[in-house]
């Protein structure tokens, strides 16, 4: 039997080389055979979010979350400003951590698919001064990218250090840590990296571990402190085993293979197919009449979109049916809109013909809801942008 594709924000499809090595027989955290496995994973997280030597890359065991409070518990202390430019969900999730460990955090909040502008920030920093900066790179929320670039320079140019939330888009929308100057860039294991959930990845700048070696109060998290992971992760990369807590030596082992196939292809390849098949989905949508999300393309995520349901369709009607036809999508998120829209993500080693399978799942599923689609439509315009990019 088949089974549909898993066509969400994450967890998504996963390559046949990274599911062997999750069935491999467990390695010992410190047999020989796994130490240059993990110490070649760091290094290429490192690269592949473009970062250079100086940069501390931490593989941890846990999922996005602990990502987020492993950068806010390190680097946020008791009284310090915080400015969070909140773009959806994940950007409220990230206000909650950094007042869990005292941040004083002010919210820069636009309208659910509105991006947040330079100008909007610089109009902020005028006021404040702030010990950091969040950016949500690509909102999985309402499907807006951020320009981190140009905000990230804004953030730096006033003295504050810049954490951003790249969850939905590492491995996947362009990033040169080094060269825009993030100071912390995180994902998880489950999205574009390409690998089952499971694994927090997050590299700091030095900047990032400057202030955290200046740091008055101890890290208020136990599990997150780098104090406590450094020394394993300077370990493992220099050849030689560290124990704090146990990796999830699986997990790692399918990581570096994921890195590994990630930079094969290369980065800059990387990051036009993902702008490549987001265009054609957005191509594909919009030949369906439906709406979406973001208020402008020009700040449309190529990791995932968020179509609107069309009148007298929602979530029961259409995402079963979608479903029956072959791939899994999920619902809204954002509280303000939830029941407005549904999410597809494509991300990761997606192919074309998975592109071609979900936008003709969703054509047969809006049918069966008894919206009027022609059926090939959504499959014409997206086979139109592959077609002309093939040239
Ligand atoms: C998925 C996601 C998270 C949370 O990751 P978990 O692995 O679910 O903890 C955080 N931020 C963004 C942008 C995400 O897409």
């Amino acid at each position: 039997m088949t089974r549909p594709r898993l066509m969400i924000p994450g967890p998504i499809e996963f390559t046949d080389e990274v599911l062997d090595a999750m069935s491999q027989p467990t390695p010992g955290h410190v047999d020989p055979t796994f130490i240059p496995i993990f110490g070649q994973a760091l290094r290429d997280l490192r690269s592949v979010f473009q970062a250079g030597e100086a940069y501390q890359p931490f593989i941890l065991a846990g999922s996005g979350t602990l990502a987020m409070d492993s950068a806010v518990a390190n680097l946020v202390e008791p009284g310090d400003r915080v400015l969070v430019l909140d773009t959806g969900y994940f950007s409220q999730r990230m206000a909650d951590i950094c007042r869990r460990y005292g941040g004083e955090v002010d919210v820069l909040s636009v309208a659910p698919g509105d991006t947040v502008t330079a100008a909007q920030l610089q109009a902020r920093l005028d006021q404040a001064s702030y010990r950091l900066v969040t950016i949500t790179h690509v909102d999985t929320s309402t499907g807006v990218l951020t320009d981190v670039p140009d905000l990230t320079a804004a953030a730096k140019a006033a003295g504050s250090l810049v954490v951003v939330d790249g969850v939905c888009a590492a491995a996947g929308e362009e990033m040169w840590q080094e060269d825009w100057d993030v100071d912390i860039y995180l994902t998880a294991s489950q999205k574009a990296v390409g690998v089952p959930p499971g694994l927090a990845l997050l590299v700091a700048s030095p900047a990032a571990l400057a202030k955290w070696r200046e740091r008055k109060a101890p890290v208020a998290s136990y599990y997150s402190d780098w104090g406590l992971w450094l020394p394993v992760m300077q370990a493992y990369e220099g050849g030689r085993p560290a124990y704090f807590a146990t990796p999830a030596v699986n997990l790692v082992m399918a990581l570096g293979v994921s890195l590994r196939q990630i930079l094969a292809e290369g980065m800059d390849r990387v990051f036009a197919r993902h702008r490549l098949v987001g265009d054609a989905f957005q191509a594909g949508i919009a030949s369906l009449g439906l709406g979406q999300v973001p208020t402008h393309r020009s700040h449309a995520a190529h990791t995932l979109s968020c179509p609107r349901y069309p009148q007298n369709v929602d979530a029961t009607s259409l995402l079963p049916r979608v479903r029956a036809a072959g791939a899994i999508l999920a619902g809204g998120l954002h509280p303000a809109i939830r029941n407005e829209y549904f999410r597809i993500g494509h991300m990761g080693a997606i192919t074309r013909s998975d592109v071609l399978s979900t936008l003709g799942a969703v054509e047969a599923g809006l049918r069966g809801a008894g919206y009027a689609v022609e059926p090939g439509v959504a499959l014409a315009a997206a086979q139109a942008v592959m077609e002309a990019a093939a040239d």
